[in-house]
């Protein structure tokens, strides 16, 4: 039987090995160590032997087993020993490979329009103003020569949120608010641009669209002086060859006022479909700052004069760009987007 026991144990030293995998452990495991194994077969017979031998045997039966679980161990840590080794060496991180692209945004065509102006009359020696999207009627209307019986306000259709205050209508209220912080020194030279609200939604109009406000304000200012500056602009934004004409219009808060139109940027003023025919393209609001405007504001209209003018961003994008729906500007699709760079 110790004979028996010694040969279980090479036999099973030599298995274990000989394998090279987990699987065929197991079955060395069964084989050898299970209930019916081997060495279990071994045990059962132990109760033919003599009371001096069992001790023995059932001693050196245990030693068996624990040597050959001992081995097993040792041979199943060295086999995940070396996949984890050989997992290493595949995983290996290749920093010569070419990294993952990430995607670059554009800067949206309103954007890219309002930091034209805002150059363009940085360069003709305007500061950027900014005031409220909240606005109170008197400063989005009262202050501007729009009493609260005007029948311009029927005008602009607005967005209440209280009688007395509302989302701004345009960016004139900011004129006011510069002038009354500034009054009673000249020169005031300033472009307001930003976002208003009006209660229109179709191809051409947006409840929430972009505006920019200019003013100047001057000792000797005359419509002269906002012709010149406004050909300036419209040269800088449209090319060299644009001209520009004005024609007598009426805002409540500019007098005299005037419609300002460029050449058509399509045709060069031959007439087209985007011109109707005309030859010409309607850009922007503009006129002389009214006394009873500039008296509101803390000037004395004896002693200064002053343009404004109000022109809508998305309409100015539309023709630099050839986009024909304003609703594009706000629809977020990604291929009329980065058409812009
Ligand atoms: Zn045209």
């Amino acid at each position: 039987m110790i004979e028996k026991l010694n040969t279980i144990k090479e036999q099973a030293f030599d298995e274990i090995s000989g394998s090279q995998d987990m699987a065929s452990l197991e079955k060395i495991k069964i084989k050898f160590l299970g209930k019916k194994g081997e060495l279990t077969s071994v045990l059962r017979g132990m109760g033919q032997l003599s009371s001096e031998e069992r001790p023995k045997v059932g001693k050196l039966a245990n030693e068996v087993r624990d040597s050959i679980q001992a081995f097993l161990d040792e041979k199943i840590f060295d086999l995940k020993q070396r996949a984890a080794e050989d997992r290493l060496k595949e995983e290996r991180l290749d920093v010569t490979l070419p990294g993952y692209k990430m995607g670059v945004g554009t800067i949206h065509p309103i954007s890219l329009v309002l930091n034209e102006i805002r150059e363009i009359f940085g360069g003709l020696g305007y500061s950027v103003a900014e005031g409220p999207e909240i606005e109170s009627d008197y400063y989005n209307f009262e202050a501007l020569n729009l009493p609260k019986d005007h029948p311009a306000r029927d005008m602009q259709d607005s967005f209440y949120i209280t009688p007395e205050v509302l989302l701004r209508t345009h960016t004139s209220p900011v004129q006011v608010r510069v002038m009354e912080k500034v009054a009673p020194k000249v020169p005031v030279r300033i472009i307001a641009p930003g976002k208003v609200y009006r209660r229109d939604d179709d191809a051409t109009h947006s409840p929430m669209f972009h505006q920019v406000e200019g003013l100047l304000i001057d000792r000797e200012v005359t419509l002269g002086d906002l012709k010149g500056t406004l050909l300036a602009f419209a040269k800088a934004m449209f090319g060299e060859r644009v001209e520009i004409r004005l024609r007598p219009s009426y805002f409540p808060f500019t007098e005299p006022s005037a419609e300002v139109d460029i050449s058509c940027v399509m045709c060069h003023g031959s007439g087209c479909r985007v011109c109707s025919g005309t030859g010409w393209l309607e850009i922007l609001g503009s006129g002389m700052v009214h006394p009873r405007v500039l008296e509101m504001s803390g000037y004395d209209p004896e002693k200064v004069r002053g343009f404004a003018f109000g022109m809508g961003v998305e309409r100015i994008a539309m023709l630099k760009y050839g986009i024909n729906d304003l609703r594009l500007f706000f629809d977020n699709d990604i291929r009329f987007l980065k058409q812009f760079k």
